[in-house]
């Protein structure tokens, strides 16, 4: 037997989670965000589910090819653009979009020997000060790209940096698309400026061609606690779910664990779990993250290991050796741990842990 340790991917709730974006964008393209090997899913695991999108979005040439592999022949748009000249031979061959958001990237462009007709999306710097050309810049950056032979498209690009929060008041994202409007009124282009909390929150005010879509897609809300996955209609896409593999008995001040940082008031039964930060769950996690046994609220008590963590099963009879365990997402009976209280607590957010889940969990997709 393997270790018990499986994170399933449920498709049904990735389809459910595309329509979501749809329904918010009506007018709009929708893009999946599969960067990261879509949020630790797996680009092949979403890939049914996702073939529904208008296109895929996502940072490196290796995950664009596995996306062709795959059949995939719509838009593949790379987020982060070109990191060298060569690689536009691969955008060439393999019919990628992809973002430039440095002078240098214009010209490497500039200087590509072969006849091309690049689709790109012009990033500019409305406030996020990552990439992007700095609105007084834009213009300029645009009327290069669009004098060169080898640029057939440019679609206008920004990315909020405050869409999730309530740091400027009413205006998180307000002041970005000022600015951003301001200069690009006047040229013509699509748009594309949309993550998950802009798509959910800003639906109404947002001008976009193009939605891009990641975090939402896969069962986490952007905006946490404001709103919770349940207020937006998500679902969970992936549930990281293990065993007990051995029930111990406390005795009032023993303690469990490295450190010995949880000592128990009186006498109760814990439960050890096969998952440790070697399977890509925090060690930061206190005592009291959420967790699910036989589908049953509780909390982990103690340090988490490599390889193992304890959890509290005080009220729990019917738990013991074998018993399921939810560390997030759903118990094959159906109750949800949202991943966001488990990031929550953690002090994290759902988009670390899903991608933090390590190679040796065995990945299983729930149709
Ligand atoms: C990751 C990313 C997105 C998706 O953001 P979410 O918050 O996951 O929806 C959109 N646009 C760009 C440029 C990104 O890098």
């Amino acid at each position: 037997m393997p270790r018990p340790i499986t994170a399933v991917i449920h498709r049904q709730a990735l389809q459910n989670n595309l329509a979501v974006v749809r329904k918010a964008m009506p007018n709009s393209k929708v893009f999946a965000v599969v960067k990261a090997n879509a949020y630790g899913h797996g680009i092949e695991r979403v890939y049914e589910a996702f073939k529904a999108a208008d296109g895929f979005a996502l940072l490196d040439l290796d995950e664009a090819k596995r996306i062709r592999a795959l059949g995939w022949t719509g838009q593949i748009l790379l987020l982060e653009g070109i990191f060298s000249p060569q690689d536009l031979f691969d955008c060439v061959q393999y019919q990628l979009s992809f973002t430039i958001h440095s002078e240098e990237q214009i010209e490497w462009v500039q200087k590509h020997p072969y006849p091309a007709q690049f689709d790109i999306c012009l990033k500019m710097n409305s406030g996020m000060n990552r990439l992007g050309f700095k609105p007084q810049q834009y213009v300029q950056a645009w009327e290069r790209l669009n004098n060169l032979a080898n640029v057939s498209k440019i679609t206008h690009m920004m990315h909020f940096s405050d869409a999730d929060g309530d740091r400027f008041g009413q205006q998180g994202i307000d002041y970005q698309i000022t600015a951003f409007e301001d200069i690009i009124k006047d040229l013509p282009g699509e748009r594309s400026v949309s993550n998950s909390a802009a798509i959910l929150r800003y639906q109404d005010q947002l001008k976009s061609d193009y939605a891009r879509s990641g975090i939402m897609l896969y069962g986490s809300s952007p905006d946490y606690p404001t709103h919770s996955i349940a207020d937006w209609g998500l679902q969970p896409t992936m549930s990281l779910r293990s065993e007990i593999i051995s029930v111990q008995h406390l005795d009032a001040n023993e303690s469990v664990g490295y450190g010995s940082n949880f000592v128990a008031e009186q006498p109760m039964t814990i439960g050890i779990v096969a998952c440790g930060y070697a399977d890509g769950y925090q060690r930061i996690s206190p005592t009291g993250t959420p967790v699910l046994v036989d589908s049953v609220r509780t909390r982990t008590v103690g340090r988490i290991s490599m390889d193992m963590l304890a959890v509290d099963l005080t009220g729990i009879d019917s738990a013991k050796v074998g018993s399921e365990v939810v560390l997030w997402g759903q118990s094959s009976t159906g109750v949800i741990l949202p991943i966001d209280d488990v990031a929550v607590s953690s002090g994290t957010v759902g988009y670390e842990l899903m991608c933090a889940v390590t190679a040796r969990v065995q990945f299983i997709n729930q149709v």
